[in-house]
């Protein structure tokens, strides 16, 4: 067991020290200096516009009431292009006033025409909550705006219906709701003159191809009543933003990417956690994996201090300096486990410090989550352990320090979390604290790679039959299609049109193409991941919060131990068919770790390259996996206590997959023995999934990957990295374009990593479902290099 260091205690709560300052005594807290870079971001002056002409002064004196005395020169671009018509994406930094962009064109068009209406979009209930208090707090006559999605009590729904104005909802909601019930919003949709799509670059992967149609359906609906609406979009920076934009909503976008809002200045370093020394090297901290599918984990020696033991240390430390810390932590264990022990080391260091520090994470009710937002803007709470930006408050910026717990998967999230660090005017510190991950090492030694690179373009695959079709039969519903429609719903619509004919699920007429059933398909815009699955506590019937249902089998398995706000429950029963676990209080002395098996076969090739001794491949497959058993491991000591069956249903994937296949004879001269193969294979495969979220916006979380030295549909040794996704996300087809970059780094990774024979930095995985035997190193920069020699650059 690691013991943490006390922390210190500084006499005041107040303004806490500089951010330099404050660098200087963490890092002088242990035995060898953690940073490995430290990056100055500079402070930003912002650049002031004039109001455009159009904007009516009565608009701009409700700005004015709100503090805002002119806007920035982008929000007052974004703005005038689509005040004149033109869809506009503005993609800037968190807090740099996106939400002015479409403000200003929609409510001067709502007080220019009193019978126009806005549609506003968020990706979650939260956001656009906060969205409503934003434009009613400008009090305009005539606006009435207002909240529709689930919580919208029934008797509301149909005065909002008839008299809202300004109208903010979810793609689930519009999809769910809004569209089937269109002749109710016909004359909504008839006046409709904008679209407001918040926070896009959270529709990518399969989520964001299926909301890519439920905006095609919407266009549909508007264009029956003669309304053609602009659509505004904001987003985090990403790369390529106009493109992603366009793919999104099918319409040619104009991006708006020169942020010219003013930010302070931002000390940012890059932390590796110590090397523990050999004797005192302690198995895996229980939740240290992270994702929150995370299933099997390591038996591995771990070589490093965890990740989440050294944020938790940071944490404590920082709260006990009096500065306002937002950690983030991947999964929502960790956050939890982050909570915890930064509460007990204050704890020990003054009795009661420890409840100035909470969790907190997607899964809480909501009245919960605001509570815990407002104890921290006001001071109350002076560190919070969160799971992700996106379900926070958007006011909630501004914080003194930011932790980074593990690289969150892409530079876009990566600088939306820093970017809540920093008071206007005010120096604020990040860190990123790395994992025990091969893409996380790479980054912290390969700093150019973050600051010096331009954030990943958003990946959503619209053509992926498994949206497109669901998506017609939905549109068939709401209207018969019609052959005008195939060219909106673009590439496979015409085929996805047959197939469901063929299924007996549409009827082709002379006037078009109709659905034959009753009921509307069900569909599940979230993809996969199904309906959440409730956690209710059996004696008392409460509900604690909700698990997605694709890591259900992960996380809430009969004996799975369950943390809720430090709270410990242990699981009675998954009753998978009403999507609720039963779990009761119980603070066992062990945590438990899901185990699945894999199988692959290939059904297809899209398209491949004959590289001599080595193929690259891009096609389909089938994937089936099952949650197998659970292994019950020690707190104190991650000795491992025994392994327990389950039995939960297989699940079956059809999706894409990259592959890559060697001759046995080019192994053989790279001097790879036949008896290493495997584990050369297997090695190379973890660490080329632990990389790929440097080519495309994935994590390792929504990939998988199997290799082996001989398999029966390509007949060779071969590697396989899918998609974890139905019908694939696009993650793979990347990986398929980028090949020759993806690999390189893979192999660089591998061969700079400073461990012997393999490491969780390198080439083990948290999540494989092989215990990560056999892996070997050396044998797989064999591989890597048999690949890149042959393959076209
Ligand atoms: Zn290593
Ligand atoms: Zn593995």
């Amino acid at each position: 067991m690691e013991s943490s260091t006390a922390p210190t205690v500084s006499a005041g709560h107040g303004a806490g020290p500089a951010p330099v300052d404050l660098l200087r005594r963490l890092r002088a807290r242990g035995a060898g200096d953690p940073v490995t870079h430290v990056e100055r971001v500079p402070a930003r002056v912002g650049v002031p516009a004039p109001w455009p002409a159009w904007a009516p002064p009565e608009l701009r004196a409700a700005f004015a009431r709100r503090g805002v005395v002119a806007p920035w020169q982008h929000q007052a671009e974004a703005a005038t292009l689509a005040y004149d018509g033109g869809h506009v994406i503005v993609a800037t930094g968190t807090a740099s006033g996106k939400s002015l962009a479409y403000q200003l064109p929609a409510l001067a068009t709502l007080l220019a025409d009193p019978r126009a209406t806005v549609l506003y979009l968020a990706p979650t209930k939260a956001l656009a909550a906060d969205q409503l208090r934003a434009v009613a707090g400008l009090e305009l006559e005539g606006v009435r705006p207002a909240c529709y999605d689930g919580d919208t009590p029934r008797a509301e729904r149909e005065w909002i219906r008839r008299h809202s104005r300004f109208v903010l909802t979810n793609p689930d909601m519009l999809h769910h709701g809004i569209l089937p019930g269109h002749a109710q919003w016909s004359g909504f949709l008839r006046r409709l003159a904008y679209v407001v799509i918040d926070e896009c670059h959270t529709y990518r992967g399969v989520f964001g191809s299926h909301v890519a149609h439920v905006l095609r359906r919407l266009r549909r609906q508007c264009a029956r009543f003669g309304a053609t609406p602009v659509f505004v979009l904001a987003s985090a920076t990403s790369g390529d933003p106009a493109t992603a934009a366009g793919r999104l909503t099918g319409l040619p976008v104009t991006a708006v990417t020169e942020d010219a809002s003013p930010r302070g200045g931002v000390t940012f370093a890059l932390w590796e956690p110590p090397l523990l020394p050999p004797d005192s090297a302690a198995p895996a901290v229980p939740a240290q994996a992270a994702g929150d599918h995370d299933a099997a984990t390591t038996d591995l020696v771990q070589v490093r201090r965890s990740a989440l033991r050294e944020t938790a240390d940071l944490l404590a430390d920082t709260v006990a300096e009096g500065v306002r810390t937002l950690a983030f932590v991947r999964s929502r264990k960790g956050a939890e486990v982050v909570a915890a022990n930064a509460r007990r080391a204050l704890d020990d260091a003054v009795p009661g410090l420890g409840g100035r520090v909470a969790a907190y994470r997607g899964g809480y009710l909501r009245e919960e989550r605001r509570e815990l937002e407002r104890a921290l803007l006001h001071g109350d709470l002076l560190g919070l352990a969160s799971t992700n930006a996106l379900e926070l408050g958007v006011d909630l910026v501004g914080l003194d320090a930011v932790l980074i717990c593990g690289y969150p998967g892409t530079r876009a999230s990566l600088w939306q979390q820093a970017g809540r660090a920093g008071r206007s005017g005010q120096e604020a510190l990040a860190v990123l604290v790395a994992r025990d991950d091969p893409l996380d090492t790479y980054l912290v030694h390969h700093p150019e790679a973050i600051f010096g690179a331009p954030v990943e373009a958003t990946v959503l695959d619209p053509a992926n039959p498994y949206v497109l079709a669901p998506q017609l039969a939905c549109a068939a519903v709401e209207a018969p299609l019609t052959p005008a429609d195939l060219a909106l719903f673009g590439d496979g619509a015409k085929e996805a049109i047959d197939q469901l004919v063929e299924a007996g699920a549409l009827r082709q007429r002379p006037t078009g193409w109709y659905w034959r059933h009753r009921e509307r398909p069900e569909v599940d815009l979230r993809g996969e991941g199904g309906a959440p699955v409730c956690v209710v506590e059996s004696a008392t019937g409460r509900l604690l919060g909700t698990v997605d249902g694709g890591s259900s089998h992960f996380l809430l398995h009969p004996g799975a131990v369950y943390l809720h706000q430090g709270i410990s429950y242990v699981v009675d029963d998954l009753d998978l068919a009403d999507g609720c676990a039963l779990v009761h209080v119980e603070e066992p002395d062990w945590s438990t770790h899901a185990r699945d098996v894999t199988d692959l076969s290939v059904v297809s090739v899209r398209s491949y390259v004959d590289a001599g001794p080595v193929g690259m491949f891009l096609g389909e497959v089938d994937v089936t996996s099952q949650v197998v058993s659970y292994q019950r491991r020690r707190i104190a000591t991650g000795e491992v206590i025994d392994t327990r069956p389950l039995d939960l249903p297989t699940r079956e994937l059809r999706t894409v997959a990259v592959w890559f296949t060697l001759s046995p004879r080019s192994l053989a001269s790279a001097g790879v023995q036949q008896a290493d193969v495997p584990g050369a294979l297997h090695a190379a495969e973890h660490a080329a999934i632990g990389l790929l979220p440097l080519m495309a916006t994935c994590d390792r979380w929504d990939i998988g990957g199997l290799s082996t030295a001989l398999h029966p549909d390509t007949e060779a040794p071969t590697v396989f990295v899918y998609d974890g996704h139905p019908g694939g996300a696009g993650f793979a087809e990347r990986a398929y374009g980028t090949a020759s970059a993806w690999l390189r780094a893979t192999r660089d990774a591998i061969a700079e990593c400073g461990c012997e024979s393999g490491c969780p930095s390198c080439v083990q995985s948290p999540k494989c479902g092989n215990g990560n035997n056999p892996l070997s190193k050396p044998d797989a920069i064999r591989v890597l290099d048999v690949v890149l020699e042959n393959l076209p650059a």
